[in-house]
C-alpha cells in the first residue's frame, strides 16, 4: 500500500484519478486542493466515507503549509495535477496561470526535494513526483499529417500552454540537477463524467438540454485527439507505478475529431436518447452557431501514445463513440452535480472563491 499526495485532486481528472485508486488500488490517498471555481468536493462524495481517503485544502503556492503537509502525511508518490486549466481563461487572465503553474509547481518542486532529502535511502529509492501535463506544450501540427512524440520540440501557443511548458521544464531541471525523481505525462483532450461546464462537450450537452446556442469556435474545423478521463486515470496511475523515472510518456485516445463533428455527435446521441426537447427547438443540431475563433487558436493536437502502450502496457479502453455515449449519459443522470455547478452551490463558490 502506497500513501499518495493528489494536488488538484478534486478538479475533473484529478477527482477521476482518486476515484480510480480508491475503487481499484489498495493504496491511501490525500487530496491537497485549494478549492478555486475549478474544484468541487461533490465529485469526490463516492469516496468520501473511505477509511483511505483524506482532504486537505491547500494552495501549492504556499510553500511553508506544503512543507507541513508532506512531513505530516510522508507520501511515497507525489501526482501534481493542481493546475489552472481552461485556455480561455487564460487568454482573459494569465496572471493565476503563471502563479499556479509555474510558481507553484517550483513551489512544490522544492518542498519535494527537502522532503525527499529528509528520507531514509529505503524510503528515497521508492520516492517519485508525476507531474501531469497536456499535449498543448508542443504547439500546432496545422495541416501536417504528423503526431506529438516524447520528442516533439516544446512550441506552446498560449497563456495555459507556455505555463504548462514551463511547469514541465522546471521538472525536468529539478531531476537533472537535484536528482528529484521525477515523471512527466503528456495528455490529449480529456472529456467524461464530472467535467467543468465551461469545456466544449459540457457545455454543449448542457445548452443544448436548456435550448442555449450550441458555440462553435471559428469553422470547427480544428482537430483534438479526445481520451476517456478514466482511461486517463489508469494511465496515470500506471505510469506512477512502473514508468521510467525522467521519462515522459504521451497519452492519448487515438480519437482525431474535428470540433463541428464532436458538437454534431453530441446531438446525434441527445436525439437518440428521445431527452425532450427545448421548446421551439426541432433538432439539437439546429442550435449550434459559428463564433469568432479564439485568438491564437491551434488547429490540430494528436498523440502518439506508442511509448506508454509497449513499454507499459497501457491500453484506452474506450472508443471516442462509446466514451462520449458514457458522458452523455452520465449528465443526463446527474443533473444534481451540474445544477449545483450551475447555481453555485457546490464548494468552490460556497466557499467563496468564485473567479
Ligand atoms: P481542473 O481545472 O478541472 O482542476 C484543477 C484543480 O486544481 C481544481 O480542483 C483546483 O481547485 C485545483 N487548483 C487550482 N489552483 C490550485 C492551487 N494553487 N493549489 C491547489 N489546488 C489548485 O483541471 P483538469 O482538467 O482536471 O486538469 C488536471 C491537470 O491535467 C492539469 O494540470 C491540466 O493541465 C492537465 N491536463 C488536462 C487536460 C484536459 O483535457 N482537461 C488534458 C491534459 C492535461
Amino acid at each position: 500500500m502506497k500513501r499518495i499526495l493528489v494536488t488538484g485532486g478534486a478538479g475533473f481528472i484529478g477527482s477521476a484519478l482518486v476515484r480510480y485508486i480508491i475503487s481499484s488500488t489498495p493504496d491511501d490517498v490525500l487530496v491537497a486542493d485549494k478549492l478555486t471555481y475549478a474544484g468541487n468536493l461533490d465529485s469526490l462524495a463516492s469516496v468520501s466515507g473511505d477509511e483511505r481517503y483524506h482532504f486537505q485544502r491547500l494552495d501549492i503556492c504556499d510553500g511553508p503549509a506544503v512543507d507541513r503537509l508532506l512531513q505530516a502525511y510522508r507520501p511515497d508518490l507525489i501526482m501534481h495535477l493542481a493546475a489552472e486549466s481552461h485556455v480561455d481563461r487564460s487568454i482573459d487572465g494569465p496572471a493565476e496561470f503563471i502563479r499556479t503553474n509555474i510558481d507553484g509547481t517550483y513551489i512544490l518542486l522544492e518542498a519535494a526535494l527537502r522532503y525527499w532529502r529528509s528520507l531514509d535511502r529505503v524510503k528515497q529509492s521508492a520516492f517519485r513526483l508525476h507531474h501531469i501535463s497536456t499535449d498543448e506544450v508542443y504547439g500546432d501540427l496545422g495541416s501536417s499529417k504528423g503526431l506529438f512524440s516524447e520528442i516533439s520540440p516544446y512550441a506552446p501557443s498560449s497563456p495555459y500552454s507556455a505555463s504548462k511548458a514551463a511547469g514541465d521544464h522546471l521538472v525536468r531541471a529539478w531531476l537533472r540537477t537535484y536528482g528529484l525523481p521525477t515523471l512527466i505525462t503528456n495528455c490529449s483532450n480529456n472529456y467524461g463524467p464530472y467535467q467543468f461546464p465551461e469545456k466544449l462537450i459540457p457545455l454543449v450537452i448542457l445548452n443544448a438540454l436548456a435550448g442555449k446556442p450550441l458555440p462553435v469556435y471559428g469553422d470547427g474545423g480544428q482537430i483534438r485527439d479526445w481520451l476517456y478521463v478514466e482511461d486517463h486515470a489508469q494511465a496515470l496511475y500506471r505510469v506512477a507505478q512502473v514508468g521510467k523515472i525522467g521519462d515522459t510518456y504521451n497519452i492519448g485516445g487515438h480519437n482525431q475529431r474535428k470540433n463541428i463533428d464532436v458538437v454534431a455527435s453530441i446531438c446525434e446521441i441527445l436525439e437518440e436518447c428521445a431527452v425532450a426537447k427545448p421548446a421551439g427547438v426541432a433538432h439539437f443540431r439546429d442550435l449550434i452557431q459559428f463564433v469568432a475563433d479564439r485568438p491564437g487558436h491551434d488547429r490540430r493536437y494528436a498523440i502518439d501514445a506508442g511509448k506508454i502502450e509497449r513499454e507499459l502496457g497501457w491500453h484506452p479502453q474506450e472508443t471516442f463513440d462509446s466514451g462520449l455515449r458514457k458522458t452523455v449519459q452520465w449528465y443526463l443522470s446527474h443533473p444534481a452535480w451540474w445544477r449545483r455547478v450551475q447555481d453555485g452551490t457546490y464548494s468552490g463558490e460556497r466557499l467563496g472563491l468564485a473567479r
